[in-house]
């Protein structure tokens, strides 16, 4: 009888390979080794790209609101692409500034984050043997998601030139080589992924170089996939340009964007794909077979933050103005502390992430030769668990075979209360009296 019931029992067991093949290379995931590490030994997080301040009062009350509500319906399903009065001041904010007429209901769509609707982009465009060129260093679920897709990620780095006579370098020093990026377009191109402002660098693509991707776009008939999340985080009195905008990109362009980047709500997941009707179509069939439907309560409260933004437009009371003002501010502290130890920063022109240089830290850190690990990665971890300071290595954002141009850099978000700031401050002041006391 034992027997018997053994040869049962490994009848039951699978042994065939459960895993799909879309799923292979692109089971590791930075984020989780790293905000793991952060959760266990860091003293200042400056890791993971999230405030550690509130969104602003007006977007929490809303959300009270919105959940203390009589009829109960902001708890139920809403509908499925977007909660209408989400969608309809997303259109009538965002055709203002576009200087087009937006349908709420074809033109916009609400997605779980920016992420998801990254996710209904490759997933409604890409085919088996379609290329996606990827500008480097990138945010890194682009390439992923390609691959997942069935297609093809094809890299075009930003190449950084020397800044002038002892000036700290800026991200508008790293550019595409108008060359290079020309080479990467075939008939196999499906589309080009843009993120400005670009996370990890904080470069803010200029008027030119938008122009520059908007004819290739055009030219060779290829799609843009423009996630603007940050879009409202540009600093020193830049502009974000936004690439639809240009000569022939609105027929071809999907536009991305995040509450949790706008109102500094990253929990609350509610973010929007942006774009014409024949684009956006195809994004919610992937939706209606996947999610289908996105919070309600948290889409009440994003609508509500949008019509106040509406009215303040440009106008001093506005969070739009007020929260680029504050990080600016945030920035140039981290700056002048990086850059007090040795620790190069790039000034970032957008987004809330600035990255240095730890060249000038590899006696702390020695390297070793011939290791599978980016020098980075290993600095980034000895960094949280020696001194407490979370920061993620560029080495994430970017492929595998150009790992060894970026091992030494990392990245460190700055938008933190100014306690966090100073106590990173201190943790650096610290590490540069040890390094220089014999
Ligand atoms: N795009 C970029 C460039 C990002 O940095 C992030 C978040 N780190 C996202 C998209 C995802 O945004 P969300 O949290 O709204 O999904």
């Amino acid at each position: 009888l034992p027997t018997l019931f053994l040869s049962l029992f490994l009848q039951a067991k699978m042994s065939r390979p459960v895993q799909a093949r879309r799923l292979e290379g692109i089971d590791k995931n930075i984020w989780v080794e790293f905000v793991k590490l952060a959760d266990t030994y860091s003293t200042v997080n400056l890791g993971q790209g999230f405030p550690d301040f509130p969104p602003p009062d007006f977007l929490k009350q809303a959300f009270v609101r919105a959940l203390g509500r009589e009829d109960h319906a902001l708890h139920q399903y809403t509908r499925a692409f977007g909660h209408p009065p989400l969608v309809k001041i997303l259109a009538q904010f965002f055709g203002k500034l576009l200087g087009r007429e937006l349908d709420p209901m074809t033109d916009v769509m609400v997605t779980v984050g920016a992420y998801q609707a990254l996710f209904c982009c490759f997933q409604a465009f890409v085919d088996e043997g379609d290329e996606v060129i990827v500008i480097e260093p990138f945010f890194d679920c682009y390439e992923t998601m390609v691959k997942m897709a069935g297609g093809t990620p094809v890299f075009v780095p930003l190449r950084p030139k020397a800044p002038n006579d002892g000036k700290l370098m800026s991200s508008a020093d790293w550019q595409l080589d108008p060359a290079e990026l020309a080479s990467k377009f075939n008939k196999r191109t499906k589309a080009i992924v843009l993120n400005s402002p670009n996370n990890p660098l904080g470069k803010v693509f200029s008027r030119g170089e938008l122009q520059l991707i908007a004819d290739l776009c055009v030219k060779h008939d290829v799609l843009c996939i423009s996630d603007e999340v940050y879009e409202w985080l540009v600093y020193d009195g830049k502009e974000h340009v936004r690439i639809a905008s240009l000569q022939g990109m609105w027929d071809r362009t999907v536009i991305i964007g995040s509450a949790g980047k706008t109102f500094s709500a990253t929990g609350w997941k509610v973010g929007w794909a942006m774009g014409p009707n024949r684009l956006l179509q195809h994004l919610r069939t992937v939706h209606q077979n996947s999610v289908y439907h996105c919070a309600t309560a948290a889409q009440e409260a994003v609508a509500q933050g949008f019509q106040r933004e509406f009215a303040l437009y440009g106008k001093p009371d506005s969070y739009f103005v007020q929260l680029p003002k504050e990080l600016q501010q945030k920035r140039d502290w981290l700056v002048q502390s990086l850059d007090a130890v040795g620790m190069k920063p790039i000034v970032p022109e957008g987004t809330y992430f600035l990255v240095a240089d730890i060249s000038a830290f590899k006696s702390d850190v020695p390297d070793v030769p011939n290791s599978n690990e980016p020098y980075d990665s290993r600095f980034a971890k000895w960094m949280v668990k020696n001194k407490g300071l979370a920061a993620i290595p560029l080495s994430a954002f970017c492929c595998e075979a150009h790992k060894s141009n970026y091992n030494h850099l990392i990245r460190f978000c700055f938008a933190k209360e100014e306690a966090t700031l100073k106590a990173a401050n201190e943790i650096l002041q610290k590490w540069k009296q040890e390094k220089n006391s014999p």
